[in-house]
C-alpha cells in the first residue's frame, strides 16, 4: 500500500449498499426487494432483451467491441442534431466523471462541486491528488433544500484560481434537488472559459419538461461545458454501463486519448442503440416514475417525515433523528435503501421509486420499522 499513489490512501470505496444476494441469504429469504441505486424498476425494455439474445446467438463476442462505437455515436448524434466529434462514450457516466478528473485534474489543481454532491466527484478528486473545494449546500429551508448554491460556486471559483473543473449535477443524487436553467445560465456566463463545467445529468429524462436547461444550445455558446447523460436510469441499462457526453470537438478529442480503447463492450453498444430507439419504453419508465414519486412522498409526508422535492426516480427522506436504526429495520425485513451519511445527512435515507409493489411493501416495511426502531 505504500505505493499508492497521492490521494489514494485517504479515500474510502465508493459503497454501493448491500447487493440483494447477500441480504437474501443473511435472512434466508427470496423476495427482498432494493431500492437503493436508482435503477430502473421496469428492468430493461423488451426490445432491448430480445436484441442482446440474438446477439448471443450470433456468437460474434469473440471479437473486440467497436473502439469508437460508432453506430452508437451516430444515433445520438442525429437524436442532439450534433456532430458526431463531440461525442465521447463511457462505460457508465462514472467513466465521463473519471476521464475529466484524470484530464484535468492533479496535483496543484482544484475541482469544485456542491456538498452532498454525488460522490464519484469526490472520489476522483482525492485519487487524482487534487484539491477539492466543496461548497456549501443550500440550507434545509431553501425551496431546494440541500441543492447546489451556484451563486457560492461562482464566488467560490474567484477565490480558489487552481480550480480547472466544476462538477454541476442536475438533477442532483443524493438531494434530487434541481437548478433553473437561467442559474445555470448565469453561471457558465461568469465563468472564465478555461474552466470546464461538467454537467451531470443522469436524471434527465425524469425532470420536469419546463424545469430542462437547453443544454445543447449552452453547449454551442460555452465550448468549456461539457454535459453528461446516462444509459442507467430511464433507459434501463444500469447493469450494462453506458454513459456519455457531449462537449466541444476540442473536449471529447482530450477525453478520448486517455480513455481506455474499448470503454464499452458490444453488448452495451447495441444495448444502447436499441434502448435509444426505444422511446416509448422511457416515456413509460419516466411516466411510472412521476405517478408513483407522487404517491410514495405523499404517503411518507402523511407519516410526518420530510421529504425534500425530487425532480429525480429517488425520494429523500428526512426522519429528523439518526436514520440508522430505521435502515436496519428495513433490511431486517427485506427492504434496501440508501443510508446517507457518508453525504452528510445521516438523518436522511434515499429511496428509489419502485413498481406500485416495491413501493408499497417499502410503506409497509416503513411502518413497521417507524414503531420499532
Ligand atoms: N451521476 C449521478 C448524479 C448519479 O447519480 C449516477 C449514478 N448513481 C451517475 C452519475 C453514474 O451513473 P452511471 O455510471 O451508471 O452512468
Amino acid at each position: 500500500l505504500k505505493y499508492a499513489a497521492g490521494g489514494v490512501m485517504s479515500l474510502e470505496a465508493y459503497s454501493p449498499g448491500m447487493p440483494i444476494d447477500e441480504l437474501q441469504r443473511r435472512l434466508g429469504v427470496s423476495n427482498a426487494i432494493k431500492l437503493a441505486s436508482n435503477e430502473n424498476p421496469l428492468g430493461m425494455s423488451d426490445k432491448v432483451k430480445a436484441a442482446i439474445a440474438a446477439a448471443v446467438a450470433r456468437d460474434n463476442l469473440a471479437l473486440y467491441p467497436d473502439g469508437s462505437g460508432h453506430r452508437l455515436k451516430a444515433k445520438i448524434a442525429a437524436m442532439h442534431d450534433i456532430a458526431l466529434d463531440r461525442i465521447t462514450l463511457g462505460n457508465g457516466s462514472n467513466d465521463i466523471i473519471e476521464l475529466l478528473g484524470r484530464v484535468f485534474t492533479g496535483p496543484g489543481r482544484a475541482a469544485l462541486y456542491s456538498q452532498h454532491a454525488f460522490a464519484v466527484y469526490s472520489i476522483i478528486t482525492q485519487a487524482q491528488d487534487a484539491r477539492a473545494v466543496i461548497v456549501p449546500a443550500r440550507p434545509a429551508t431553501d425551496a431546494q433544500p440541500y441543492g447546489h448554491d451556484l451563486p457560492a460556486f461562482s464566488k467560490a471559483l474567484a477565490a480558489n484560481p487552481d480550480v480547472a473543473l466544476v462538477f454541476i449535477a442536475n438533477p442532483n443524487n443524493p438531494t434530487g434537488t434541481v437548478l433553473e436553467p437561467r442559474e445555470i445560465e448565469a453561471f457558465l456566463a461568469t465563468t472564465p472559459a478555461s474552466v470546464v463545467v461538467a454537467l451531470d445529468e443522469a436524471y434527465f429524462e425524469y425532470l420536469d419538461p419546463a424545469l430542462r436547461p437547453d443544454s445543447r444550445a449552452l453547449l454551442d455558446r460555452y465550448p468549456n461545458l461539457i454535459v453528461f447523460r446516462t444509459f442507467s436510469k430511464a433507459y434501463g441499462l444500469a447493469g450494462l454501463r453506458v454513459g456519455y457526453s457531449l462537449s466541444s470537438p476540442a473536449l471529447a478529442d482530450v477525453l478520448n486519448r486517455v480513455r481506455q480503447p474499448f470503454n464499452n463492450n458490444s453488448l452495451a453498444l447495441l444495448a444502447a442503440e436499441v434502448a435509444l430507439d426505444d422511446q416509448d419504453y422511457v416515456a413509460k419508465s419516466v411516466e411510472l416514475n412521476g405517478r408513483e414519486r407522487t404517491r410514495l412522498a405523499d404517503a411518507l409526508q402523511a407519516k410526518g417525515l420530510t421529504v425534500l422535492p425530487s425532480q429525480a426516480n429517488f425520494l429523500t427522506v428526512g426522519f429528523g433523528r439518526d436514520a440508522k436504526p430505521v435502515h436496519q429495520a428495513l433490511l431486517e425485513q427485506g427492504v434496501i435503501v440508501r443510508p446517507l451519511a457518508s453525504y452528510e445527512m445521516p438523518q436522511f435515507l434515499r429511496v428509489t421509486v419502485g413498481t406500485p409493489q416495491e413501493n408499497d411493501r417499502f410503506l409497509e416495511a416503513l411502518t413497521q420499522a417507524l414503531a420499532t426502531a
